[in-house]
């Protein structure tokens, strides 16, 4: 009997492997050289790309899928290093806090997670919410719901009054006094407890704000926010548990602090000075710009009553500086790993991104390495993600035109396959 069964389960594993998806690509990126090759199939055996041929290879068997993507330009699924899932500018956006339940924010989560994958990106590094984040980036690895794979920072590390602090703005009977369980660090000891409790709470690294930030209800935008002490205690708590640290910061004093501390990414980077640049390489931090997120709070700025008055001011002065830096980073020879604030601007938006790089210097095909391979390694899944090879996770897209010619093509991605399924063609 119970070799009876072992047969059948051999049969249908059989029968399952035997069904191949041949992807007949009219051009296909490879990410790893930053050449565009002609002519390819990519062979994809349940959620793997178990082949790359040149020429169009016609399919074995009657079960084969044959898909034609023979006047597209195939790469693999982007990475996105700067989002936050849960939420959406909007402008009610400050009273969400005390107006949402979770169940709400799951609800509309599930919504921005949907368009974030059918706008091309695959996988996600979520940059701190409420923890909904866990819960949706496990319903989506079930296959519970539809989205990107997520990388999840769960709740976002700031100090009494920083850039997270959950109850910035708040009147004083409800501000009561968020500690390391809730993110707030004021201390060495706060600091190993808040990494500790994003381990425990499901998280897959660690978010600080090292600085003031444009959006939380709060002075500056960019004063220093942590000691370099509690950084470094951050970074070595989080090694522990294989996380890596991503640190949001605008002004230079605290990103400094951050690079020496021990982060792995900059985010945004605005006033970031070339001294800082050269420690960006000397201690291989990548810059995330986050340049769709700078213009878009420039233009909200300008809607009267979009954001709390000290915001505005903030977002006039931080958000056009955004794109230069980045330029100027780039030229300097600072690494750059795409990510772009989706939330801050409506999620989907995320391949906006792509032509503002350019814009700023970077040639289109470094600003898709960017997005793939360069991402791929932060995540340290540089083996399975990020290229169009053997043996990699088969989460594939397609655009119309060839981004090295045209990059607003983008913007516009008419082809998706997550893990071997198709979600869009
Ligand atoms: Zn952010």
């Amino acid at each position: 009997m119970k070799l009876v069964l072992k047969l059948i389960v051999l049969l249908l594993t059989i029968s399952v492997m035997g069904q191949n998806t041949y992807l007949h690509c009219g051009k296909l990126i490879d990410t790893k050289s930053g050449n565009v090759l002609t002519e390819k199939t990519v062979v994809v055996s349940g959620d793997k790309i178990t082949a790359v041929k040149d020429g169009y290879v016609s399919a074995n068997s009657p079960k084969d899928i044959v898909i034609d993507l023979k006047d597209k330009t195939v790469m693999p699924g982007l990475i996105d290093m700067h989002v936050h899932i849960e939420h959406e500018t909007n402008p009610k956006r400050y009273l969400e806090a005390y107006t949402l339940n979770d169940a709400d924010v799951a609800y509309n989560a599930q919504r921005y997670a949907k368009t974030t994958l059918m706008t091309g990106f695959t996988t996600v590094r979520d940059l701190g919410g409420s923890g909904v984040n866990v819960s949706l980036k496990n319903a989506i690895a079930s296959g519970k719901v539809i989205g990107p794979r997520i990388f999840t920072a769960e709740k976002a590390l700031a100090t009494t009054g920083g850039h997270a602090d959950p109850t910035n703005g708040a009147k004083q009977s409800l501000i009561g006094d968020p500690g390391p369980k809730e993110g707030v660090v004021n201390s060495i000891e706060d600091a190993k407890k808040a990494v500790r409790q994003r381990y425990k709470n499901g998280a897959d690294l660690i978010k600080i704000t090292a600085t003031g930030g444009v959006l939380s209800v709060a002075k500056s935008g960019q004063n220093p926010q942590f000691t370099i002490e509690e950084i470094k205690v951050i970074c070595e708590t989080a090694k522990d548990y294989g996380f890596h640290v991503a640190a949001h910061a605008h002004g230079d004093e605290g990103m400094q602090r951050a690079i020496k501390g021990g982060v792995k990414t900059i985010e945004h980077g605005t006033l970031m000075s070339d001294e800082t640049m050269e420690l960006m390489k000397q201690y291989d931090v990548y810059l995330v710009p986050t340049i769709t997120a700078g213009k878009s709070v420039t233009d909200k700025a300008k809607i009267p009553g979009y954001y709390p008055d000290v915001i505005v001011g903030k977002a006039l002065d931080i958000g056009p500086k955004i794109q230069n830096t980045f330029g100027r980073a780039y030229k300097k020879g600072v690494g750059i790993a795409f990510g772009t604030d989706a939330a801050v601007f409506v999620h989907g938006d995320n391949g906006k991104e792509f032509g503002y790089m350019v814009e700023a210097g970077m040639p289109a095909m470094e600003t898709i390495q960017s997005a793939t391979v360069t991402n791929a390694m932060i995540l340290k899944m540089e083996n399975e993600l990020g290229q169009i090879k053997e043996g990699f996770i088969a989460d594939i897209i397609a655009v119309n035109d060839d981004p090295t010619k045209n990059i607003s093509t983008m913007e516009n991605v008419v082809f998706v396959m997550k893990e071997g399924t198709v979600y869009k063609n």
